[in-house]
């Protein structure tokens, strides 16, 4: 949650977190020491914050991309689809060239959401429109996420207007960040 601390407000009308604890556990919070991947001391899954009152302002600041774009169904709230979609901008890994802000797709859990045609169709949608798009991987705990950007790793698939093709590539992209996933210790100043 740390890396969006800069992203408020604007939230859909209506759209409550409601069941969803997503964010309280698959993202690390530096002003909790965290990890990523661990649920929250403070979070009762299903039914949240224990200290809302008093949660951390990095937690007042925080609204996942379901909550805040308007075009994403019910479906696509993180604890029913298994991604949490993060708004990324400048000086969070987008190269230079692309617009100052995009998408990430954090898997929670299960790679098995990467063969889920909704989320293949918006990826390839952002990727074609010229958006920033990255995949973020599960890691062991005690690591960091990996983010990976997929915009030239999946340029060729996309284009090609082949779903099969941009599943494929995802799960290539998936495979080799796992092999990568104790890469980068989480450590807390
Ligand atoms: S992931 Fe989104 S919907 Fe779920 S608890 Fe966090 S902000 Fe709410
Ligand atoms: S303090 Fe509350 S809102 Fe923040 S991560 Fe923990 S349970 Fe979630």
């Amino acid at each position: 949650m740390g890396e969006h601390h800069s992203l408020r407000e604007i939230v859909v009308s209506g759209r409550e977190c409601g069941g969803c604890t997503a964010c309280c556990k698959t993202l690390r919070i530096a002003e909790l020491k965290k990890f990523a991947g661990v649920l929250c001391q403070h979070c009762t899954e299903g039914a949240g914050c224990q200290i809302y009152d008093d949660r951390p302002s990095v937690c007042r600041g925080y609204n996942c991309g379901w909550k805040r774009l308007q075009f994403l169904g019910d479906e696509w709230r993180p604890d029913r689809c298994g991604i949490l979609i993060g708004l990324v901008e400048k000086g969070e890994g987008i190269p230079a060239g692309f617009p100052p802000a995009g998408l990430k797709f954090d898997i929670m859990d299960s790679p098995r959401v990467l063969n889920w045609y909704p989320l293949v169709g918006l990826i390839s949608r952002e990727i074609e429109r010229g958006m920033p798009v990255f995949l973020g991987i599960p890691t062991p705990v005690g690591y960091e996420r990996r983010m990976v950007f997929l915009n030239h790793l999946l340029a060729d698939a996309v284009k090609s207007h082949d779903r099969t093709l941009v599943v494929k590539g995802l799960k290539a992209v998936y495979e080799r960040a796992l092999s990568e996933a104790t890469k980068e210790k989480t450590t807390f100043d």
